[in-house]
């Protein structure tokens, strides 16, 4: 049974990236309005998420890192609009099979907050009074410490790197979808990235990837009826550089379903397609880099399915083909037809 555990614990959390993840989806989910990142060691001895949200009723705290014991939704119909990022009870208890786990908490009608001790079965072995304002601290601690392998390969200082960088670019991720949040990001006790509370996507983008690459940005919405669809967020101007739009090396393209971070594959094939055609009209250099974006899609909770993968990046459309001609329909009108 233990080996069971281990196993699918491990295929819900591969890596440093993911826990940070789930913490920081739980984070959201209890509206807070300001998070904290911390690691130690590139996230493999210590990763600490604090946030100012909801806490955890006492009533709630000994099943929350049971497994699918979840807060958010009590019935299949909740599934059908749902609009929180967790819903499967997973996280906690995944990361609690793979680390050592500590969560101190505090809701608004608590006195002070408490600091549960955790087992690798998602049990509180103790708790103690603590001294945190409102809201939800959790601490994993030398994580895949039973899975050898694994943190071996993480601890490689090449692979540490990148999965700081993709840290930070997930951040990035939330910090523009959600303008109000203020967010750091800490590495070994010295701040690594930050991103202030601003009012407005656009404010969003301009904390997270500075005002010069912003300035080439147009805003764009498309609204529709049947099937529902609507989509909003910024594509670089067409007469600008499309080339140079990027002061920075690797891809800025935020892509989100109702609010949530994705990968898709043929949007974004879509997008590169038209940006490649404009950017060949305005340049003539060659190598082309990809520029930024944002795009937000929203359609209702019931056509999505975020199923298709653990860590939930890759969605599933019902209406897919609309969506794509959706977003064909502005780039047209952005950067006209071929
Ligand atoms: P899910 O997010 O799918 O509900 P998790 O395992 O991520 O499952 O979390 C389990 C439960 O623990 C949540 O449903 C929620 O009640 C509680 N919880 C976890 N993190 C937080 C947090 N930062 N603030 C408030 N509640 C939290
Ligand atoms: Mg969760």
């Amino acid at each position: 049974l233990e080996t069971v555990r281990l196993l699918s614990s491990s295929q819900v959390i591969t890596c440093v990236l993911n826990v940070v993840k789930e913490l920081i989806e739980n984070s959201l989910d209890a509206s807070s309005s300001r998070i904290e990142v911390k690691l130690e060691n590139y996230g493999l001895d210590r990763i600490e998420v604090r946030d100012d949200g909801c806490g955890i009723k006492t009533a709630d705290v000994p099943a929350m890192a049971l497994k699918h014991y979840t807060s958010k939704i009590s019935c299949h119909e909740d599934l059908e609009h749902l609009n929180t990022y967790g819903f499967r009870g997973e996280a906690l208890a995944s990361i609690c099979a793979i680390s050592e786990v500590v969560v101190t908490t505090r809701t608004a009608d608590d006195d002070v907050s408490t600091q549960y001790t955790l087992d690798l079965n998602g049990h509180i072995v103790s708790k103690r009074p603590s001294h945190l304002g409102q809201g939800t601290t959790v601490c994993v601690m030398r994580l895949f410490k039973n899975l050898p392998v694994r943190r071996q390969y993480y601890s490689s200082s090449k692979k540490c790197k990148e999965e700081l960088k993709k840290v930070q670019d997930l951040l990035m991720a939330y910090a523009i979808i959600k303008p109000e949040l203020r967010i750091t990001l800490t590495h070994n006790k010295a701040m690594f990235w930050q991103k202030a509370k601003v009012s407005d996507h656009r404010a969003a983008l301009v904390a997270v990837l500075g005002a010069a690459s912003v300035a080439s940005l147009l805003p764009f919405q498309h609204r529709q009826e049947q099937p529902q669809i609507a989509i909003e967020g910024y594509f670089p101007k067409p007469d600008s550089d499309l080339n140079s739009t990027s002061s920075s090396t690797s891809d800025k393209t935020f892509i989100y379903v109702n609010n949530r971070p994705v990968h898709h594959k043929d949007i974004l094939k879509l997008v590169k397609q038209y940006y490649a055609k404009a950017a060949h009209a305005n340049s003539d250099s060659a190598s082309h880099r990809f520029p930024i974006l944002m795009m937000n899609i929203t359609v209702p909770a019931s056509s999505v399915d975020v199923n298709l993968t653990p860590d939930k990046v890759q969605v599933l459309l019902e209406n897919k083909d609309a969506v794509l001609l959706a977003v064909e329909s502005v780039l047209i009108s952005l950067y006209g037809s071929y």
